[in-house]
């Protein structure tokens, strides 16, 4: 099968990524293969190739937000039938024993496994999943529209509860790619006021006429003070100005994997009065479940970009320059 590999990190734009020939993978027990139709390239992707994040394996195949069609089972793996269209998602694997596991918090496993980090991903004809990581996807949305559901959805939804909005509150949106225009939408939906802040033109028309009450530069005030914020931009210089534009009580949840560093904060100016800082760190199953029941009954609509498969590496960089709004879904046909 035709395969992307990270062949070694660097900018997007000197081509860390290679499109290479590989052997089919063969499904393991209590595994599934399924025959990729779309994988979405989620800004994690990013951070490998560039090496943001340390590669956990050579040539690794990236991509966790995976729709593809069951075509081969495992010894033992009676989930799914062959045929059905599945998603494959960031989580893969959790040990079951830690404390963290055993209390309904296995997103903070001791020994978790990732999709395209520490296995082969979606940005390849073939993947391989543990049926028990997998998801069944509504039949609402196209395979190109489902992909950015596994990660941006899933991780915009776990952000939007980190972030203890309280009901009809005041949002702000730090950052508005693919997971930050999914969970505006449920905030909106649920009768939040949402306001969004980012560098990108584009992103802000996008972000109003997807409903939001005000889209401004990520630099400036939102309108009114925020009882939560978001920050999607991986941009630590914006964790001080998301935190000096909450209320009293207010809480901050940054949504990324990597962050640039932060600057000093003050503690009478950022954090006094009750001010919380927190983060996101991956997701439980039953954040995905979750997600994927919300986007049906809220009805999301997903902006996503289709490239075909040979273009991996251009729809990184339009991800990397922020050339696109919404998200870019690699489609294998
Ligand atoms: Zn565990
Ligand atoms: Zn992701």
């Amino acid at each position: 099968m035709r395969a992307w590999v990270v062949d070694r990190p660097a900018p997007i734009d000197d081509g860390p990524l290679r499109l290479v020939q590989r052997d089919d993978p063969m499904p393991g027990p209590g595994q599934v293969r399924v025959r990729v139709r779309t994988c979405g390239v989620c800004r994690t992707d990013l951070h490998l190739a560039e090496g943001d994040l340390a590669p956990r394996r050579p040539q690794v195949t990236p991509g966790h937000e995976v729709v593809g069609e069951v075509d081969a089972l495992g010894a033992g793996a009676d989930r799914f039938r062959v045929g059905d269209r599945i998603g494959i998602a960031w989580l893969r694997h959790t040990c079951g024993t830690c404390r963290f596991c055993r209390s309904g918090r296995e997103n903070l496993c001791v020994g978790p496994l990732f999709t395209g980090w520490d296995e082969d991903g979606g940005y390849a004809e073939y993947a391989v999943v543990d049926e028990r990581y997998a998801y069944s996807l509504p039949d609402d949305f196209s395979d190109v529209e489902a992909a950015p559901l596994l990660c941006s959805g899933i991780i915009g939804y776990r952000a939007l509860r980190r972030s203890n909005l309280p009901r009809f509150g005041r949002l702000g949106i730090y950052g508005f790619g693919a997971s930050a225009h999914l969970a505006a939408q449920i905030a909106i939906r649920e009768g939040a006021t949402v306001h969004v802040l980012t560098r990108s033109d584009e992103a802000r028309k996008l972000a109003l006429d997807l409903g939001v009450a005000s889209a401004r530069d990520a630099a400036d005030r939102p309108p009114e003070p925020l009882d939560a914020a978001i920050l999607f931009a991986p941009v630590g210089t914006l964790v001080p100005t998301a935190l000096e534009a909450l209320d009293r009580g207010g809480t901050l949840a940054i949504a990324g994997i990597h962050l640039t560093d932060i600057p000093t904060l003050s503690y009478e100016k950022h954090l006094f009065e009750e001010r919380a800082l927190t983060s996101v760190t991956a997701n439980t199953r039953a954040d995905g479940e979750e997600l994927l029941l919300a986007a049906t009954r809220l009805r999301l609509e997903v902006r996503a970009t289709p490239y075909p498969m040979e273009h991996a590496d251009r729809a990184l960089s339009d991800v990397a320059h922020d050339r696109l709004t919404g998200a870019a879904v690699i489609s294998m046909t």
